[in-house]
């Protein structure tokens, strides 16, 4: 439920509002908006009598919220979320290029392809160092090493990094490291990493499960916002359908629908989507068309000698071109890139 503070209220007001929702055992989530303080409050109902706190000083209403996520709402919080990763936004009217390869492998390759998708226009790189692969038996990242690598190449280039965690216990060292923490398409119910990264501040992509649908992915997003961490960024990856002509089936309309029934920002993975360079320029395109806030690209120096999805990797050419023809795409939809 959401707790409407009054124009004029006073910090005494609001903070007595909340003392008496802590009481009852409720967690609340302040919002201070240019003209009104509303106050999130996640908790047991049957505990409250609504009528006590629509008495109290400085209270003007109090609106229940219907859906099962509640702060991750779009009735909770009516204006889109920009969520600001260390001077890179993403979300408003930007269309933010998240690129790089699939694993930080080596030194040469990794600073190559971040120097070329700096000079192509992505803001951050990405790389994973905790690779979980389908099989035990494939290449499984370079673990501290690996982050190391995405560390220099963050100091050599300007670029953000982002990378994935797998472990809750790992999420601690991965944040000293990264600027955005990434949780896996197939750890988007791992509750124990989510609320990990909950307590971490640091800003999280939160990839859909491959078989989850909107709904269950707000809800993974609800365990982070939950704990306090309210730096979350949507990713559409693809979903698990019939199809067998693509490694998943990009499902586009949850694009709109994801920002609709949320203020978060809601980005696109065409690499994983898709399965193949050839459809990441036109599905990149869509996704930009459809509202997407970004995108994040596997771009590899050299995408035959990639240790990890090579064929769904673009070179360094390729992308140059996308982004060139994706600014076109931007302008068209009224945003920046
Ligand atoms: C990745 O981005 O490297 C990745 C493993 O993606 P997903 O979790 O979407 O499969
Ligand atoms: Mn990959």
């Amino acid at each position: 439920m959401i707790i409407v503070m009054k124009k004029n209220a006073t910090v005494e007001q609001i903070q007595a509002v909340e003392n008496k929702l802590l009481e009852l055992g409720f967690m609340t989530h302040p919002i201070h908006g240019e003209i009104k303080t509303v106050i999130g409050a996640v908790g047991d109902k049957r505990l409250l009598q609504t009528q006590s706190i629509l008495i109290m000083p400085g209270v003007e209403n109090l609106v229940p919220i219907m859906k099962p996520y509640k702060l991750v709402s779009r009735e909770f919080k009516q204006e889109d979320t920009v969520v600001d990763v260390d001077g890179v936004l993403v979300g408003g009217s930007e269309v933010t290029i998240i690129a790089g390869p699939c694993a930080v492998e080596n030194q040469g390759h990794f600073y190559q392809t971040a120097k070329y998708v700096k000079e192509s226009g992505a803001k951050i790189l990405r790389g994973g160092a905790f690779k979980p692969r389908t099989s035990p038996y494939a290449f499984q990242g370079l673990e501290e090493d690996g982050l190391k690598m995405l560390d220099q190449a963050r100091q050599i280039t300007g670029l953000k990094i982002i990378t994935e965690a797998v472990d809750p216990r790992d999420v601690e060292l991965i944040s000293r490291y990264a600027d955005i923490i990434q949780v896996g398409a197939r750890n988007m119910q791992n509750f124990k990493l989510l609320q990990e990264i909950g307590l971490s501040m640091k800003p999280v992509l939160l990839k859909r499960g491959l078989s989850a649908t909107i709904e269950e992915w707000l809800m993974a997003a609800e365990y982070i916002v939950a704990e306090g961490n309210q730096n979350i960024i949507l990713c559409e990856r693809g979903i698990r359908t019939f199809e067998t002509a693509t490694r998943n089936t990009l499902d586009i309309s949850a694009v709109p629908i994801a920002k609709e029934f949320s203020h978060l920002p809601v980005i696109v993975d065409p690499s994983h989507s898709s399965g193949s360079w050839k459809y990441v320029n036109p599905l990149s395109k869509a996704a930009v068309a459809a509202g997407a806030d970004g995108l994040i690209i596997e771009v590899h120096a050299d995408p035959d000698k990639a240790l990890c999805d090579g064929p769904q990797s673009l070179n360094p050419e390729n992308f140059f071109n996308l982004i060139k023809e994706l600014r076109i795409v931007a302008q068209a939809v009224g945003k920046r890139l």
